[in-house]
């Protein structure tokens, strides 16, 4: 789940453009051999009440991520959306599969989710600083 977003400018990308950003991004953090379903759904459809979820199996690596549709994004959230950021978000779930339990209430799952977040953050403005690599 990822709740923390500060960007000033909503990124928002269609479900063609996150598959292709998922494979850019699979080869990049170590997940190049996973499986992965990106799902854009209403709010009512996801399995949390989040911008983003992860739902994955360690045994045959494969993954399924929902980020919230743009219409469902709350005004409630800091920031504006940023699809790509949920989205590396979600997929670093799976690296830290052995420790993450899913649980989100215990002080370690929030230190997972905050560390989560600061290197979805940092790889996202890494590859938009470095526009020839841009899928
Ligand atoms: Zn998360």
């Amino acid at each position: 789940m990822s709740d923390m977003h500060d960007t000033t400018k909503a990124i928002i990308h269609t479900q063609e453009e996150l598959e292709r950003l998922c494979e850019y991004w699979k080869t990049r953090i170590g997940l190049a051999d996973w499986e992965f379903a990106i799902r854009i759904k209403r709010a009512e459809d996801m399995i949390s009440e989040s911008q983003g979820d992860c739902h994955w199996k360690l045994s045959n690596r494969q993954a399924v991520i929902q980020i919230i549709d743009p219409v469902d994004y709350s005004k409630h959230n800091m920031g504006e959306q940023d699809m790509e950021r949920s989205l590396v978000h979600e997929m670093l779930h799976p690296l830290f599969g052995p420790v993450d339990k899913e649980e989100n209430s215990r002080l370690e799952d929030i230190m997972l989710e905050q560390a989560i977040e600061s290197i979805a953050k940092a790889l996202v403005k890494f590859r938009r600083g470095q526009q020839e690599l841009l899928p």
